[in-house]
C-alpha cells in the first residue's frame, strides 16, 4: 500500500483514501502505532557517524604526528631502540589524550542535538495534539502555518495563501505557491505545487496536509542526511590556534637546525644530537592543543546548556565573548511571557461610557477567542483540564474568553473557519474568516493602532457606526493611556463579508478594510523576576542592553524604566522613523537609543548591520519567520525557545528558556572559554622552551647533553597530558564579569603573554641548568646530574600549570588547590616521577639513578626558586598586585 506514489497525480480524496485516513479525524492512536511498528520513526539516517576507532585512528593523521613518526623512524636507522619505542610511546599517548577529549567533546554535542527537536501539530483520533516531528507516521493529518519548518513530505489537503520556500531542494530562492490541484505525472519537482516536503519552510500561509513519506523515503532524505545538527565546523578560534600550532612547529625545526649546527661546531656525536634534537622537536610540538581547545569550547557550550541555551554553532561560543551589544526583544525575555488579560476596553467605554457595554464585552471575547491562533489540546474533557497551546498573547487571549463565558465547543460547531491570515510582526494583526448558516464574518485581531487604521465604524450593542476622527483620537488616547501603563495591547475588529468576495483565492489581506472597531485588551505581563538584575550585569560587563520590540513605544518605555532604563523623548524611537533615515544617519543615533518600539524585522536588520559598521559585535534575539535574515546577520543570533522552526535554523544559540538572563550567562561563560583556551596555549607551550634553552646552552658550553632523548619525551608525557586535561575545565574568573569585552581581534597569545612566555623559558632553563652544572662539576656523574634535571624539569612543568591558572592573580593568592582536577594530574606526574627514579627497570631504560633526600631538597629548592621568579614575572608584566 505504501509503495512510493505518485500522489501529486491525485486528487486529495484519492490520497486520503490511499492513506486511509479521514481528513477531519485524523488516525486512531492504535494505527499510529501500527505504521511506527512497521515503517518506523520519522528520522533521517544518522549522518555517517565516525565510529569510535575510526576517530582513535584520526588522532595520527595530522602532519605533526607524520613529522614525530618520522623521528622515530630516524631513531630505529640509528639503532636508538629505546628511543624510537618511546617516540611511539607518546605518539599514542598522546593520541589517547586526543580520543578521549574529542570523543567526549562529540558525544556531548550529540546530546545536545537531541534538545533541537521540532514539534508539529496533528490530528489523531479528532483532536489536535501536539507531538515530536519524530513521531509522525505517514498518513497523518499535518496543520501547517508560516515559520514552521515541514516535518515529513505529504499532500496539501486545505491550504491558505501557503508559500513555501523550497531552496534546500530545489535550489530556487523564490518561495513556490502552494495549494491543492492535481499535477501531470510528468510534473518535474521543483512544480509539485500540491506537494509539501520536508525540511522546506512555510514562508506565509496555512496548510493541512496529508503525511505522505516519512524518515530517509522524503526527498530530501533520499538526497542528504542530516537537516537539524550542531555546526561543528572549524571555530575561528580553533583556526588561530591549528595556525598557532604551525608557525610554533615551524619555529621548532628553525632551532633543531641550529642545534644540529652548533652542536656539529662543538663536535658533538652527530646520532646523539640528532636523536636529541628529535626528542626536543616531538616533545615541543603542542600537537595536544587543537583537540584542548575544541572540548574547552564543548564543555562551554555544555554549560552554557545547563544554563538554558542551546549552542547550535560551537564558533558562538567564543564570539560570545567580544559580544558587547545585545539586542534583545521584551515579551518573553525580559517579561515572563506568560501573559494575562488585565482589562477589556469596548469602543463604547471610550466613546459613550454612560451605556451598558456588556454585548461589546462579550463581542470583544468572541473576537478574541476566535481570531486567534492557540488551540485546545484535549477539548473533548472537562473545561478544567484543557490545556491551551500557542504563543503568549494568543493563549492569553483564549483564556480570557473561555473564562469569560465564551462556549468554544459550540462555536466550533457553528462557525466554519474557511480562511486565515496568521500574525507576523511585519503586519503586526492575524485574521480569520468564518462561515456561518447566516453570513461571513471576518475577525481581526493584532497592533490597536493597525486595527484601528483598519476601521472605518465602531461597534455600539452589535451595530455599526461611522468612525470619525474626533472618535478616533479619543480611542488613541485611550491606547497611550494603557501603553504608559505598561500593558501590552491589543485591538480587535470585524467585518460581514459578502457571499459573492469569497473566492476560491480570497486574500485576507486584500479584505481588512473598513473593519468595524469593537474593542480593546489590555494584557499584563509581569517582568520576570531576574531581569532587573541581569541588565544591571550585563551593564557592569560592557555589554550594552537594547530594546528592540514589536509592542507599542509607551508600553516599552514603561517596561524598560522598570528595568531600570533611563528613558527620554531622545532615545527611545519607533521603527517607522527609521525609514526616515539613511544608514549614515542611524549610525550616528544609534549609540544613544535604547529602545525601539514598533520594530518590523527589517528595522532590526538595519540596526544590527549599524551596530556592527561602528565596529560592535551584536548579539540579536528574533522568534518570528522574517526574523531570519537580522538573526543570520547579527554576530550571536539568538533564538527564542518558542520562535518558530525557521527562526531557530537561522540561529546560533537557542533559548530554551526565552530568558534575557541566559544570554547574559552565556556571555559571560563565553569570556571563560576564551580564558580557559588562553591558559592550555600557553600552559602547553611556554615551558618547552626551557628544555631546548637548557640543552641549547649545555652544548654551547662544551658539556655533557643535559637531557637524554627518552627523559625529554617522558617529561614531555608527564606534562602534557594529565594537567592539561585539568586545565581545560578550569572554573572561570569573578573578574569575568567584571571586565569589558575582550576585542574582536585581540590576539589568543598578545604581547604581555609572549613577554612572559619567553621569560619563563628562560627563567627555568637558567635556574634549572644551575644544579646540573654544579653535580656535574662536583660529582662528575652525569646520570646524576641529568637525573636532578629531570627532577626539576618534570616538577617545574607541574608546578608551572599552576600559574597558568590565572593571568589576573598571583599563583600564591589565589586558591591555589581549588582544581582538584589539576590536583590529581599533578599527584599522577609526581607518582610516576617516583617511580622512574626509584625502580631499577624503569632506571634502566631512562639511564636515571636514584635520588637522596638532600637531592630532593635541591630539587625542591630549585623549583621554588623559579616558581618565584615566573610569579614575580607575571606580577610584574600583567600590573598584578
Ligand atoms: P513583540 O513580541 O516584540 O512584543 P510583536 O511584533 O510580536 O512584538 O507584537 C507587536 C504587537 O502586535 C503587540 O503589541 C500586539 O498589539 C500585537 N500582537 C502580537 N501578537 C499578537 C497576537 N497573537 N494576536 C493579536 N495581536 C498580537
Ligand atoms: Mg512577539
Amino acid at each position: 500500500m505504501y509503495q512510493p506514489k505518485l500522489y501529486y497525480t491525485l486528487t486529495s480524496q484519492q490520497v486520503l483514501k490511499d492513506l486511509d485516513v479521514d481528513k477531519n479525524k485524523g488516525l486512531s492512536l492504535r494505527e499510529v502505532e501500527i505504521r511506527r511498528k512497521k515503517f518506523g520513526k520519522n528520522k533521517l539516517q544518522e549522518s555517517n557517524k565516525t565510529s569510535r576507532f575510526k576517530l582513535f585512528l584520526h588522532q595520527f593523521q595530522s602532519f605533526l604526528v607524520y613529522l614525530i613518526l618520522l623521528a622515530a623512524i630516524v631513531s630505529l636507522f640509528l639503532k636508538h631502540y629505546v628511543d624510537a619505542v618511546f617516540i611511539l610511546v607518546v605518539i599514542v599517548i598522546n593520541g589517547i589524550v586526543a580520543f578521549y577529549q574529542e570523543d567526549k567533546a562529540s558525544r556531548t554535542l550529540e546530546h545536545l542535538k537531541e534538545f533541537i527537536k521540532v514539534q508539529t501539530i496533528v490530528l489523531r483520533e479528532g483532536k489536535k495534539v501536539q507531538i515530536d516531528k519524530e513521531e509522525l507516521v505517514v498518513g497523518d493529518i499535518v496543520f501547517l502555518k508560516a515559520g514552521d519548518k515541514v516535518p515529513a513530505d505529504g499532500r496539501i489537503i486545505e491550504s491558505v495563501d501557503l508559500q513555501i520556500d523550497e531552496s534546500i531542494l530545489t535550489g530556487e530562492w523564490l518561495a513556490s505557491q502552494k495549494k491543492n490541484i492535481v499535477l501531470q505525472k510528468d510534473t518535474p519537482l521543483a512544480d509539485r505545487d500540491n506537494m509539501v516536503y520536508m525540511g522546506t519552510v512555510v514562508q506565509s500561509g496555512t496548510a493541512k496536509i496529508v503525511v505522505t513519506h516519512i524518515g530517509s523515503l522524503t526527498e530530501i532524505g533520499k538526497i542528504s542526511t542530516l537537516v537539524e545538527s550542531i555546526e561543528e565546523r572549524e571555530t575561528p578560534l580553533e583556526r588561530r590556534v591549528s595556525q598557532f600550532s604551525k608557525i610554533y612547529g615551524l619555529l621548532i625545526l628553525i632551532l633543531f637546525f641550529f642545534f644540529l649546527l652548533i652542536g656539529g661546531i662543538r663536535h658533538f656525536y652527530f646520532t646523539d644530537l640528532f636523536t636529541t634534537g628529535i626528542a626536543l622537536v616531538v616533545s615541543a610540538i603542542p600537537e595536544g592543543l587543537l583537540p584542548a581547545c575544541t572540548i574547552v569550547l564543548v564543555v562551554g557550550a555544555r554549560e552554557i546548556f545547563r544554563r538554558k541555551g542551546l549552542v547550535r554553532n560551537l564558533s558562538a561560543t567564543e564570539i560570545l565573548g567580544s559580544t558587547n551589544i545585545i539586542l534583545t526583544d521584551k515579551t518573553g525575555t525580559l517579561t515572563e511571557g506568560e501573559m494575562r488579560v488585565a482589562r477589556i476596553i469596548t469602543g463604547m467605554e471610550i466613546l459613550e461610557p454612560k451605556k451598558d457595554n456588556s454585548s461589546d464585552i462579550s463581542l470583544v471575547l468572541r473576537i478574541s477567542a476566535l481570531a486567534n491562533e492557540a488551540f485546545i489540546e484535549n477539548m473533548d474533557e472537562a473545561t478544567e483540564k484543557w490545556r491551551v497551546r500557542g504563543r503568549p498573547t494568543d493563549k492569553a487571549l483564549l483564556i480570557s474568553a473561555i473564562e469569560g463565558g465564551i462556549d468554544i465547543k459550540d462555536l466550533t460547531l457553528k462557525m466554519k473557519k474557511i480562511g486565515e491570515l496568521v500574525f507576523n510582526s511585519e503586519r503586526k494583526y492575524l485574521g480569520a474568516l468564518y462561515k456561518t448558516k447566516e453570513r461571513n464574518i471576518l475577525y481581526l485581531s493584532g497592533a490597536p493602532e493597525k486595527i484601528l487604521s483598519l476601521s472605518k465604524y465602531w461597534s455600539r450593542e452589535n451595530k455599526k457606526y461611522s468612525l470619525d476622527s474626533h472618535k478616533v483620537n479619543l480611542i488613541k488616547e485611550k491606547i497611550n493611556q494603557l501603553a504608559d501603563q505598561g500593558f501590552r495591547i491589543v485591538g480587535v475588529g470585524y467585518k460581514n463579508i459578502r457571499e459573492e468576495s469569497i473566492r476560491s483565492d480570497i486574500s485576507i489581506q486584500n479584505l481588512s478594510h473598513d473593519i468595524v472597531f469593537v474593542g480593546l485588551i489590555a494584557l499584563k505581563d509581569h517582568l520576570r523576576p531576574e531581569a532587573k538584575k541581569s541588565i544591571e550585569t550585563c551593564r557592569s560587563m560592557g555589554v550594552r542592553p537594547v530594546i528592540a520590540t514589536g509592542d507599542h513605544l509607551l508600553t516599552a518605555k514603561a517596561i524598560a524604566e522598570e528595568l531600570g532604563f533611563k528613558i527620554n523623548t531622545k532615545n527611545a524611537i519607533e521603527g517607522r522613523e527609521l525609514d526616515h533615515l539613511s544608514q549614515d544617519e542611524l549610525k550616528k543615533i544609534i549609540p544613544n537609543i535604547s529602545i525601539y518600539a514598533r520594530v518590523e524585522p527589517r528595522h532590526k536588520l538595519r540596526i544590527v548591520k549599524a551596530f556592527q559598521d561602528l565596529g560592535n559585535v551584536v548579539a540579536m534575539t528574533g522568534d518570528g519567520v522574517n526574523d531570519a535574515p537580522a538573526l543570520r546577520q547579527a554576530d550571536i543570533g539568538i533564538a527564542l525557545g518558542s520562535g518558530t522552526d525557521v527562526a531557530k535554523e537561522s540561529s546560533d544559540l537557542i533559548l530554551l528558556d526565552n530568558n534575557f538572563s541566559t544570554i547574559v550567562q552565556a556571555i559571560r561563560k563565553g569570556r571563560a572559554i576564551f580564558d580557559n583556551i588562553r591558559k592550555v596555549t600557553i600552559y602547553l607551550t611556554a615551558d618547552d622552551f626551557s628544555e631546548i634553552f637548557f640543552i641549547l646552552l649545555s652544548i654551547v658550553l662544551g658539556l655533557p647533553l643535559a637531557l637524554l632523548p627518552a627523559q625529554i619525551l617522558l617529561i614531555n608525557i608527564v606534562e602534557d597530558t594529565l594537567p592539561d586535561i585539568a586545565l581545560t575545565v578550569e572554573k572561570e574568573e569573578k573578574e569575568v564579569i567584571q571586565e569589558k569585552p575582550r576585542k574582536k581581534d585581540e590576539p589568543l597569545i598578545n604581547k604581555k603573554i609572549k613577554k612572559w612566555m619567553i621569560e619563563v623559558a628562560i627563567v627555568t632553563g637558567l635556574v634549572a641548568f644551575v644544579p646540573f652544572v654544579l653535580y656535574w662539576h662536583f660529582t662528575a656523574d652525569i646520570m646524576k646530574a641529568r637525573t636532578m634535571l629531570l627532577a626539576i624539569t618534570t616538577f617545574d612543568s607541574l608546578l608551572f600549570a599552576f600559574s597558568c591558572r590565572s593571568l589576573r592573580h598571583s599563583v600564591w593568592r589565589k586558591n591555589i588547590f581549588s582544581n582538584k582536577y589539576l590536583n590529581y594530574a599533578i599527584l599522577i606526574g609526581i607518582f610516576l616521577l617516583l617511580l622512574v627514579v626509584y625502580i631499577p627497570f624503569l632506571q634502566r631504560i631512562f639511564q636515571v639513578t636514584y635520588l637522596n633526600l638532600f637531592d630532593w631538597v635541591i630539587v625542591l629548592l630549585t623549583d621554588l626558586a623559579e616558581i618565584y621568579l615566573i610569579s614575580r614575572a607575571k606580577e610584574e608584566i600583567f600590573k598584578i598586585n
